[in-house]
């Protein structure tokens, strides 16, 4: 953030505000960590804040800190409505574009409010008074700690704060080693650990709260995966009988579109989704090195992130989206064997 803005940020936040905070649509640790920890920095603060969430997130992130405060703008609608209304600042954290909050977006569109945007993503879009885009950090939990260290407010971070912002830091790195974890990530995870963040317990609560049902889905995931060494592509489906056969809840697939890149050779790894209710193929890119599944997803897929990590939709069916992808994947072999 450039010092101009650090002091209009100061300016806004030394009177009360009423304020709003948004996550992206089906919220991540990092959405929820950040959007949690800045909740509970500007409560501190004397201002009037809510988080709204665009829709429900997983179980491995309900126990977090202030979870209960979250309002769910498919669920309480009037409310979250009001809430946004009647705000005057609005902080849209962990996105980089309106389009990414799914049906909140008409209502942020329409909200008087100036708009604070905190994020790690490509290409964002120019929507707020102040924006606060930083591609190379490893998450916008990192950003948040910046943000309150802009301030000079460090001090202000308790150990509930620093308990989301470590799990969000934790989620997005894949437990702090992808490329963007930085010596300063370590540095701020150090510091959120002083400040009483339970490393072990936090990655307890996360990662070792499996279903039998959840770890049968990924046995059928792992013998639905399919190997391209040529492409050194490897991808895997799940219909929605499938997700029904296993009782499948929200955060159940989380991770294992990883699983194709621990392949020797394979740097491209996708899972395709199908959601019957909202007719669409979800898809979850990743890679290793410089093939970018952003420009991937955002060519092809209707979707975008990071150049390692993307997501994106099709709103054909199954074997129509797959077959698209194979051809697409075709025109691709000299960038994915460079
Ligand atoms: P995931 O595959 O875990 O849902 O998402 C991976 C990354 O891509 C995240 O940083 C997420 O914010 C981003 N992402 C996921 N889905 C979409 C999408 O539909 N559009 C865009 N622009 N980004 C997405
Ligand atoms: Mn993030």
């Amino acid at each position: 953030m450039n010092s101009a803005d650090i002091t209009t940020v100061k300016s806004i936040l030394s009177q009360p505000q009423k304020i709003a905070i948004i996550p992206h649509r089906n919220p991540d640790g990092d959405a929820m960590g950040s959007c949690l920890a800045l909740y509970g920095f500007l409560k501190k603060k004397g201002h009037t804040v809510h988080v709204v969430a665009p829709n429900d997130y997983p179980k491995f992130l309900k126990w977090m800190p202030e979870n209960d405060a979250v309002i769910n703008f498919e669920r309480e609608n009037p409310k979250a409505k009001e809430v946004i209304n009647e705000a005057s600042i609005i902080f849209t954290l962990d996105f980089n574009d309106l389009s990414r909050v799914g049906q909140m977006e008409q209502v942020l569109k329409e909200a008087s409010a100036d708009f604070i945007m905190i994020d790690h993503h490509q290409q964002p879009s120019d929507y707020a008074m102040v924006t606060y885009s930083d591609v190379t950090m490893s998450s916008t939990c990192e950003m948040v700690y910046n943000f309150i260290e802009f301030l000079g407010e460090t001090d202000q971070i308790d150990a509930d704060m620093a308990t989301n912002l470590y799990t969000g830091i934790m989620t997005d790195t894949g437990s702090f080693k992808y490329r963007s974890t930085s010596s300063k990530t370590h540095r701020v995870v150090a510091e959120l650990i002083d400040k009483g963040a339970d490393n072990m317990a936090i990655h307890q609560e996360v990662f070792d709260t499996n279903s039998p049902s959840r770890l049968h889905l990924l046995g059928v995931a792992l013998s639905n995966m399919v190997i391209l060494p040529e492409y050194r592509t490897a991808y895997i489906t799940l219909t929605q009988d499938e997700l029904d056969q296993y009782d499948f809840k929200k955060g159940d697939t989380e991770g294992f579109v990883n699983y194709g890149l621990t392949l020797e050779g394979i740097i491209f790894a996708l899972i395709f989704i199908e959601n019957r209710e909202e007719g669409i193929i979800k898809i979850s890119l990743r890679s290793i090195g410089d093939f970018s599944v952003n420009e991937f997803a955002r060519a092809h897929f209707n979707g975008g992130g990071h150049t390692n990590a993307a997501g994106g939709r099709s709103e054909s069916s199954m074997e129509e989206t797959i077959s698209r992808f194979n051809d697409i994947l075709k025109t691709y072999k000299d960038k994915l064997n460079p």
